[in-house]
C-alpha cells in the first residue's frame, strides 16, 4: 500500500484530482496530516465518510513503530523504528536552547564505507522513501508531543546517494501549510558526490549543505573515504565553491579528528589553505569510538582549533550528543536488532 506520507501538497493534489475528488479536499488532508499531525483518516472529520474510508483502502497512514527508545543522561533520544518490511533504521532527537533538531536516516544501510563510521557496516540494502523519512519526524512529535524544529539528514546514509526522496522528503516537511520546517533549519550532509551537489545547487531552496571532509589533503582522505577516488578533493573544492557561487549560502565542513591520523598543526594549516577564499566553515566533531575500527579519538582538538582560528578559518566544536547511548556521529548502526 502507498504510503499518505509519500506525497508533497501538488502531488496530493494531482492524485485526488485522479480520484475525482475536489482539490481542495486534498489540502485538508495535507493539513490533516502535517498542521494537525493526526494519525489516522477517521479523525479528519471535515472530510465525509465515504471519502476516509476510500482513502483508509488506498493509504497507509500512522506512526512508525518504535521498538527500541533510549534517552541518554543530556536528554538526547535515540528511536529505532522498524519499517514495513522489517527494516531497522535509526532516528536521534537532539534538545537544544533554540528547538529540537532531529537527526534522520536516507537509507538503509550505507554503500559508502567511510573507515571510520559504523553505518556503513551494513552495506545499503535499499533507499529509504520520502514518505519513511516524513514519518520520522511525524513519528517523533506524536511520541514526544513536542515540535520538531529542525531536521538534518545526518543519520545513516548518503542522502545525494537517494536524491530524488530525499529532495521530496524536504518539499513536504518544509511546506508552509504543513510541518513548515523552514529552510534554513534543514541540513544535508554529504561525502561529497559532487555533480549532486551540482543538482543541489540548482534547486532553488534556502536549506542547508555540509560536507563530510574529515581530510586535508587527498592522501588522507583516500584512505578514509573511498568517494574520494570518485571525486577528489579538488572536484569537491570547484564543486563546493560553484554551489556557494550560485546560491550565495554558506557551506560547513565536518571534520572529525582522529588521533596521529589529521590531526597535527600541519593538518590544521593545510585544511585552512583548502578553505581561503570559500564561504564556508568547519565544524570540529570528536570522533565517536567505533568497536570495529581502530582509531582513536584526538587529544588536540583545542590545539587544532586554535591554529584555524589563528589563520582566520572559521570553526566550532561539534557538542556531542547521546554518546552514551551510542546515538552520537558516525554509531547509527540500529545495533539491538542484531543485524550486526
Ligand atoms: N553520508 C552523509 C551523511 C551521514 S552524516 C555524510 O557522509 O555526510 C554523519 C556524519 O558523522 C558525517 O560527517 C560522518 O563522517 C560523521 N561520522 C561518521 N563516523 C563518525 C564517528 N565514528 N565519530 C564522529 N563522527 C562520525
Amino acid at each position: 500500500m502507498k504510503s499518505i506520507y509519500d506525497y508533497t501538497q501538488e502531488q496530493l493534489i494531482d492524485e485526488f484530482l485522479e480520484l475525482g475528488e475536489k482539490k481542495f479536499r486534498a489540502t485538508q488532508v495535507f493539513e490533516w496530516l502535517y498542521l494537525k499531525n493526526v494519525n489516522s483518516f477517521h479523525e479528519m472529520n471535515n472530510i465525509s465518510q465515504g471519502l476516509r474510508q476510500k482513502l483508509s483502502a488506498l493509504y497507509s497512514i500512522g506512526p512508525l513503530q518504535i521498538n527500541v527508545k533510549q534517552v541518554s543522561k543530556d536528554g538526547t533520544i535515540k528511536y529505532l523504528f522498524e519499517l514495513e518490511d522489517g527494516g531497522l533504521i535509526e532516528a536521534v532527537l537532539m534538545v537544544h536552547d533554540y528547538g529540537r533538531s532531529l537527526c534522520i536516516t536516507s537509507q538503509l544501510g550505507c554503500n559508502m564505507a567511510c573507515e571510520f563510521c559504523a553505518s556503513g557496516l551494513l552495506k545499503k540494502q535499499r533507499n529509504l522513501t520520502a514518505g519513511e523519512m516524513v514519518n520520522q519526524v511525524l513519528t517523533v512529535m506524536h511520541d514526544t508531543g513536542e515540535r520538531v524544529s529542525h531536521v538534518v539528514v545526518m543519520g545513516t546514509g548518503e542522502p545525494f546517494d537517494n536524491y530524488d526522496e530525499v529532495m521530496k522528503f524536504v518539499r513536504i516537511i518544509n511546506h508552509p501549510h504543513g510541518l513548515a520546517i523552514g529552510a534554513r533549519h534543514i541540513t544535508i550532509s554529504t561525502c561529497g558526490l559532487v555533480n549532486m551537489i551540482e543538482r543541489y545547487s540548482n534547486e532553488g531552496i534556502q536549506t542547508n549543505l555540509a560536507i563530510s571532509l574529515h581530510a586535508p589533503n587527498d592522501e588522507i582522505r583516500d584512505q578514509l573515504m573511498p568517494v574520494n577516488k570518485a571525486f577528489n578533493m579538488d572536484s569537491l573544492r570547484k564543486g563546493v565553491a560553484d554551489y556557494i557561487e550560485k546560491t550565495n549560502r554558506r557551506v560547513t565542513f565536518e571534520y572529525i579528528l582522529l588521533d596521529d591520523v589529521n590531526d597535527s598543526l600541519a593538518h590544521a594549516r593545510q585544511l585552512a589553505h583548502y578553505m581561503r577564499g570559500l564561504n564556508a566553515y568547519v565544524n570540529l566533531i570528536p570522533y565517536n569510538s567505533v568497536d570495529e575500527h581502530g582509531f582513536k579519538p584526538s587529544s588536540h582538538v583545542e590545539e587544532f582549533k586554535d591554529e584555524l582560528l589563528r589563520l582566520h578559518i572559521n570553526c566550532t566544536v561539534r557538542k556531542e550528543h547521546g554518546r552514551d547511548i551510542d546515538g552520537a556521529c558516525g554509531q547509527l548502526r540500529a545495533k539491538r536488532s542484531g543485524v550486526i
